[in-house]
C-alpha cells in the first residue's frame, strides 16, 4: 500500500558539508525537507521508491535499480565525508520489471551507487529508516504520457502490495529563473513553477500532461517526468498535493511538496 508520496528536490547543497553558509540561504527548502522527514518517519514505510532524473538515463525505458544494497555519497562534489548506506528491494523490483517488460516499457540495472537526485531526498528523508528498503527508478526519455502511464501501472503493484511504500518523486523545477541561473535567464521559467505548482494545488493532472511543449523547453526543468509517474501513480487516490515550500534563490525553483 501506499502510504506516503512526495515531490522534493535534489540540490546537493543541501547537504551540510556541501552547502555550508549556502545552506542558509535555502533554509525554508532545509526545513521543509525536515518536516517532510518527520511525517515520512511517522507513516512507518518499509520501502521507499524514489525516481530520480539524474541516474543511467535511457532513451525509450524507464531503469530500475535493483542492486542489492545502496550507497549515497557526494564524492563528485566534493564532499569526501558523507556517505550513507541502504539496503535495496528486491522483490518488489522484480515485479514491477516483470509486470513492465511484456509492454517494453523499463530495464533493469544493479548499480549500488546512487546519483544526487535519489541521494540528496534519501539524505533528509531516509536518515533515521535505517531498515528501510530502497528501490531507486530513473525516468527515460520518452513524453510525460508514456510517464504517467507507467505510474498507473506502478501504481496497481504498490495499492496491491502488503508492505508499506513511499514513493517520492526527486525532481527541481524551472533553472531558468533568475539573470544568474545555471542555465541561463528566460522568463518562461518563473511562469512554468507558478502554472506547475498551481496545476498540482488543483489537482488538475490532465493539464499537467499537457502543458505547453515550448513553455516546458524554455523553462528547463528535470522534476516533471518524476511527477508524471506520481500522477499516474495518485490519480485515483482522494489526496492533495500540499506546499511546504518553494524557493529559487539560485535560480533554480525548489518545491517540496506532501500528497496527502
Ligand atoms: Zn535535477
Amino acid at each position: 500500500m501506499l502510504v506516503f508520496s512526495a515531490i522534493v528536490p535534489h540540490p546537493p547543497i543541501l547537504i551540510p558539508a556541501i552547502g555550508k553558509e549556502n545552506l542558509e540561504v535555502i533554509k525554508k527548502t532545509k526545513f521543509a525537507m525536515e518536516e517532510l522527514a518527520e511525517h515520512l518517519y511517522a507513516a512507518k514505510p518499509e520501502v521507499i521508491i524514489v525516481v530520480s532524473p539524474h541516474g543511467e538515463l535511457h532513451e525509450g525505458k524507464i531503469t530500475i535499480n535493483q542492486a542489492p544494497k545502496f550507497v549515497g555519497a557526494f564524492n563528485k562534489f566534493g564532499d569526501l565525508t558523507t556517505k550513507m548506506e541502504w539496503q535495496g528491494e528486491l522483490g518488489l523490483s522484480y515485479k514491477i520489471y516483470e509486470k513492465m517488460e511484456t509492454e517494453g516499457t523499463a530495464r533493469l540495472i544493479h548499480d549500488e551507487n546512487l546519483d544526487h537526485g535519489a541521494a540528496v531526498p534519501l539524505f533528509y528523508l531516509a536518515q533515521n529508516l535505517p531498515e528501510v528498503k530502497i528501490l531507486p527508478i530513473n525516468y527515460c526519455l520518452r513524453d510525460l504520457k508514456f510517464h504517467f502511464d507507467f505510474g498507473k501501472e506502478l501504481g496497481e503493484i504498490i495499492h496491491a502490495e502488503n508492505r508499506r511504500v513511499a514513493f517520492i518523486a526527486s525532481g527541481d523545477l524551472s533553472h531558468r529563473l533568475t539573470k544568474d541561473a545555471p542555465a541561463g535567464y528566460n522568463p518562461n521559467g518563473k511562469k512554468f513553477d507558478k502554472l506547475l505548482l498551481a496545476l498540482l494545488k488543483e489537482k488538475k493532472y490532465e493539464e499537467i500532461l499537457n502543458m505547453d511543449v515550448d513553455l516546458v523547453e524554455d523553462a528547463g526543468e528535470c522534476g516533471l517526468r518524476s511527477i508524471a509517474v506520481l500522477l499516474g501513480i495518485i490519480k485515483d487516490m482522494n489526496i492533495t498535493p500540499q506546499l511546504l515550500s518553494y524557493e529559487g534563490p539560485f535560480g533554480v525553483g525548489y518545491a517540496v511538496m506532501e500528497i496527502v
